[in-house]
């Protein structure tokens, strides 16, 4: 078990600064997401906490020992890529062995350690087979059972269901968290999938630009998103963003939206951001016309016209209405978000 601490990490490629002075702390048995859009930096410094990458300044800590210095193999860090890497010519349980192999580990506990691993992945019936003659879901249970064997303090994990068909992805979701949940083992796990995110994490990260934009719980960023990009990079379908004016108390926007808004506001420009599942439908309501409808079953997803402005929403059961009609509209004042238009940070 180990409590990994981030300290001002930065991150040059030669001149180009990539990761710009992060700092985070993973608590012990935490499972902890990183997320963020492509490019911003998270397998980077995932690999900095492995030891695969150099640390350009700051410090990386496991258990209060600072390890900038550390080779890899000493971290007591076990990695599942995206792409599994597997050795293709070995089968399962030499995959899982390897790294006991080269650690001289003997042959009587290298047996025992694989066959829990597999245990516990499913895999008894597969160790002879070779990783070209398995599923997707199954190289991915074997590069985890890799890791496994290795009874790490930490894993690290970089998006390692990209791969997987969207099926697949779910159910291989619970179980990396149903594994988490049995080891208790400190996870750091790298995805740009928000709701992987969302489901897996006790806590996630969210990386824009080789910063830090929010740390918190997953409802803690859905119900009060500190910016315009984790309000809109959180939540499906995304958060509307209506730009407008705080006038005497109440929002106004220039295709004649209007909210009360919450006590204290001063007047001036704001944008506020609305949920689609905080829009309701109710023939009292606003009215808009329905650009486009789109019926998923147990809910209705809808696009809304208000002048320039379009608003989605996401109502549960069915809805009548065709595209060219008017419904009407409502909105809790009290589920609106307001945010700076300038800053982009939250207003309340
Ligand atoms: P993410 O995993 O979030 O998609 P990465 O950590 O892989 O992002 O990359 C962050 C940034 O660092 C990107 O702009 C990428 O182009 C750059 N980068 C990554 N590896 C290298 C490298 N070896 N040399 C130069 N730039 C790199
Ligand atoms: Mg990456």
């Amino acid at each position: 078990m180990a409590r990994v601490e981030i300290d001002r990490v930065v991150k040059a490629y030669g001149a180009v600064q990539v990761v710009h002075g992060v700092s985070a702390a993973i608590e012990d048995g935490e499972f902890v997401v990183l997320v963020g859009p492509s490019g911003c930096g998270k397998s980077t410094l995932l690999r900095m906490i492995a030891g695969l990458e150099h640390i350009s300044e700051g410090t990386i800590s496991i258990d209060g020992e600072v390890v900038n210095d550390v080779a890899p193999k000493d971290r007591n860090i076990a990695m599942v890529f995206q792409n599994y890497a597997l050795y293709p010519h070995m089968t399962v349980a030499q995959n899982m062995a390897f790294s006991l192999k080269l650690a001289g580990v003997s042959k009587a506990e290298m047996q025992a350690k694989v066959d829990n691993a597999a245990r516990i992945l499913g895999l008894e019936k597969l160790l002879e087979r070779f990783p070209g003659q398995l599923s997707g879901g199954q190289r991915q249970r074997v590069a985890m059972g890799r890791a496994i064997v290795r009874n790490p303090e930490v894993f690290l994990f970089d998006e390692p269901l990209s791969n997987l068909d969207a099926k697949l992805r779910v159910q291989m979701r619970a179980e990396i968290k149903a594994l988490h949940q049995r080891l208790k083992t400190t996870t750091i796990y790298v995805t740009h999938d928000q709701v992987e995110a969302m489901t897996m994490a006790d806590r996630i990260v969210v990386m824009r630009d080789g910063v830090i934009e929010q740390v918190g719980s997953p409802l803690d960023l859905y119900d009060e998103p500190a910016n315009l990009f984790v309000a809109g990079f959180i939540g499906s379908p995304t958060m509307n963003f209506i730009e407008g004016r705080i006038e005497r108390g109440e929002f106004v926007s220039p295709a004649g939206l209007r909210f009360s808004a919450p006590a204290g506001f001063v007047d001036g420009d704001v944008v506020a951001g609305i949920r689609p599942n905080d829009v309701g439908l109710d023939d009292g309501g606003a009215k808009l016309e329905v650009a486009v409808i789109e019926p998923l079953g147990a809910e209705t997803q809808l696009v809304l016209g208000a002048g320039d402005t379009q608003l989605v929403a996401l109502v549960q059961g069915r809805v009548p209405a065709r595209p060219g009609e008017a419904v009407g509209v409502t909105i809790d004042p009290r589920a609106i978000h307001y945010f700076d238009p300038i800053s982009g940070m939250r207003l309340v």
